[in-house]
């Protein structure tokens, strides 16, 4: 977890504003006692973007809306699995008309410690991996694989959700079964192996490849289900390709922010503060977050 200033937090009346993370405010209803398990959660996702733990300068115009759009259209997909939004908003303060697009209203789960993380591919820290050691997380792989590669099957490679100003770390399975044990730590692999397997299919029929993705998951305090949580299936959640140019042999023409990194990566050092982004890089992020959203749902 990553806390930025909540300077940039929009005011949403009835609401309190409790955390920001580099991209989304979390608010709770502002007559939450200071202890108390908030009857509701208020996601706002902002238009930041951020790339090697940095957010930068600056923002993606309509990003926050696209990203909610998306995030809400996947939890309906992938509606028999228990998730945490919130149908009925009645008794909760309402949500800021202007904010409407990029919120959502949820249940405040107990989270797990745990990202989901399941590979399909092998690319990025997972490629970097491989490359030394033939393996990603633990879980060995068949030699001979390149950047990109389909592995034999999705891999679940979970990591630490570290607290606040530490950095998530990769871990074993059994690790996450040390944490949060063997029945919950089994559900979550399970469960994230079978979402992920869903919505790749869902992702192939339209044409994108869903290389790999993180889940967060909560306990419903209610009802004691594994729920869903967090966002779902965002292009800052996951890495999609477009499919045809991966057969043909292009690996690169990828719907997340790759275009960010890959100017960052040749226009600044990494050791001061990162560079304004260009204008015409925003806007060939902002035109691949819309396109991926029409490919998907159209
Ligand atoms: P980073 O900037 O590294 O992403 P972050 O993950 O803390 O930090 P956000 O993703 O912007 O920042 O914030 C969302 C936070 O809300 C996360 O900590 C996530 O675990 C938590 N969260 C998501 N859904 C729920 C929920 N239903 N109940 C409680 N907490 C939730
Ligand atoms: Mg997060």
């Amino acid at each position: 977890m990553a806390s930025v200033s909540s300077a940039s937090a929009p005011v949403a009346p009835g609401w309190r504003h409790v955390y920001s993370g580099k991209v989304r405010d979390l608010y709770v209803p502002a007559d939450t006692a200071q202890d108390a398990r908030p009857a509701a959660l208020l996601v706002v996702a902002s238009d930041r973007v951020s790339a090697f733990d940095h957010v930068l300068e600056p923002g993606i115009h309509g990003k926050g809306e696209l990203l909610t759009e998306l995030s809400r259209w996947w939890f309906h997909q992938l509606r028999t699995v228990p998730n945490h939004l919130v149908a009925v908003r009645e008794g909760l303060p309402p949500v800021p008309a202007e904010l409407e697009a990029r919120s959502m209203v949820v249940k405040s789960l107990e989270m797990f410690p745990v990202e989901c993380v399941v590979r399909g591919y092998l690319s990025g820290s997972g490629w970097k991996e491989y490359q030394a050691s033939e393996s990603v997380c633990g879980i060995a792989l068949p030699a001979g694989l390149h950047d990109g590669d389909r592995l034999p099957q999705p891999i679940y490679t979970p990591a630490y959700k570290a607290p606040l100003g530490e950095h998530d770390e990769n871990i074993s399975f059994e690790r996450t079964v040390e944490l949060i044990g063997l029945s919950d730590a089994t559900a979550l692999r399970e469960l994230s192996l079978e979402i992920y397997e869903r919505a790749s299919a869902i992702a192939e029929a339209r044409g994108v490849i869903l290389a790999d993705t993180k889940f967060e998951f909560g306990r419903d305090p209610e009802t004691g289900a594994i729920t869903l949580a967090d966002e779902v299936l965002t292009s800052d959640s996951s890495r999609y390709w477009d499919a045809a140019a991966y057969d043909s042999g292009e690996r690169t023409a990828s719907f997340d922010k790759q275009i960010v990194r890959n100017w960052l990566a040749a226009n600044w050092d990494q050791v001061g503060p990162p560079p304004t982004l260009p204008q015409e890089i925003v806007e060939r992020t902002a035109a691949r977050y819309a396109e991926l959203l029409q490919r998907l749902t159209a």
